[in-house]
């Protein structure tokens, strides 16, 4: 089982370095392009600029609007500004710099999944998956999170049931520009009579988001992340409308009416992540500019060997938040064993699953967040599909 060798900060400013002069000096010449042509427009005319300054009279007939000295000033407020923007564009690569050089640790990633495997099967409303929930928010808080329990009774095909979503924010967290929503259920799917431990569903998306919580818990951007931790993702007997997503529906109802779902720019959801042999689909009911720039991601990252050829509609927990109107995108690889004959099977153990798939799933994500936080993309994907 290798390792992603981590970047250093060594690494991270030799890859930065040209980047970021080419880009503060084609933001100082644009700059300075914009305050040449200021200045030439408040000029009475050309000949200001030229130097030819006791020539110009405004239409009042008072001191020329322009001379030598007041020009000179004018560059040496330019040249100031464009001191400032420097600096400006140092502090917002810096930014990025810090970005660049975040990692997940595989290991600690894996052992939050044996953690959760150690329960047992964990299926709504069991002890095992009380005994689970602690755990997450145990840790979510012991990393620094606050923890909000989303508490509801819903009917189920085995009568009416009590679950838990579990959100998690920073404590003291500025809202900015709204909110990024990290994304997993916990439950694992009711199989009565099979030792059904799900280390790959949904074992792997929790255990990363707890990893990832732990990375990004001192980053800020324009965007503030919540991590969302769904009950009763899976379907009692058959999957339905009805019997399927019962955390999920449930919360984006919630944010729907009480008025939280305007602040959420974007869901991220994590499921099936731990696979040794990665397949990720190209989900096409996720918004499609966010599932495009996952790919994209993938493909800069070098992690092109872990996208499938598959192409198609999966439903998962985004469902009921893009009906709500929020960009979502599942991050899936439902291609686990041969034919996908390990899914929802006892062979869902962690045999099956590796740190090192867990790890290029978290470069991944955070690769695919620093763009989301340094772009302007989640402006624009006004509309959720
Ligand atoms: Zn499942």
């Amino acid at each position: 089982m290798g390792r992603i060798v981590k970047k250093t900060p060594i690494h991270g400013v030799r890859k930065l370095a040209p980047a970021f002069i080419a880009a503060a000096s084609r933001r100082a010449q644009l700059c300075y392009d914009n305050h040449i042509t200021l200045y030439a427009s408040v000029a009475c005319n050309d000949s200001c600029v030229t130097g030819a300054a006791a020539s110009c009279r405004d239409k009042s007939g008072s001191r020329p609007p322009c001379s030598i000295k007041r020009i000179r000033r004018r560059f040496l407020k330019a040249i100031l500004l464009l001191a400032a923007l420097a600096v400006c564009s140092c502090a917002q690569s810096l930014q990025s710099f810090r970005y660049s050089v975040l990692a997940v640790d595989g290991e600690r990633a894996i052992e939050h999944v044996r953690a959760q495997v150690a329960f047992g099967p964990r299926p709504p409303g069991s002890p095992e998956l009380q005994k689970c929930r602690e755990y997450i928010a145990a840790q979510m808080k012991s990393i620094g999170y606050e923890i909000e329990e989303d508490v509801f009774t819903t009917a189920t095909p085995y009568g009416p049931i009590e679950m838990k979503n579990i959100i998690a924010r920073k404590k003291n967290a500025k809202e900015g520009r709204g909110v990024i929503a990290l994304a997993s259920h916990y439950d694992t799917k009711l199989m009565e009579g099979k030792n059904f431990v799900g280390a790959n569903d949904a074992g792997s998306s929790t255990g990363l988001l707890i990893e990832l919580a732990r990375v990004l818990v001192d980053e800020s951007g324009p965007y503030d992340y919540w991590f969302l931790f769904f009950d009763g993702e899976e379907a009692f007997v058959e999957w339905s409308a009805f019997d399927s997503t019962y955390g999920s529906r449930h919360l984006a109802q919630k944010w729907k009416e009480d008025g939280t779902a305007a602040k959420i720019r974007a869901l991220i959801l994590l499921d099936m992540i731990g696979d040794k042999d990665l397949d990720i689909q190209y989900e096409t009911n996720s918004a499609k500019a966010l599932m495009d720039l996952v790919w994209e991601t993938a493909k800069s990252e070098g992690l092109e060997s872990i996208l499938s050829r598959y192409r198609g509609p999966i439903e998962d927990d985004h469902i009921p938040f893009l009906d709500i109107g929020i960009p979502s995108v599942d991050i899936i690889d439902l291609n686990y064993g041969p034919g996908n004959s390990w899914w929802h099977t006892a062979e869902d153990n962690l045999d099956k699953i590796s740190a090192e798939s867990m790890e290029k799933i978290g470069r991944l994500v955070l690769a695919f967040l620093s763009r989301l936080q340094n772009g302007n993309i989640l402006e624009q994907t006004g509309n959720a599909r």
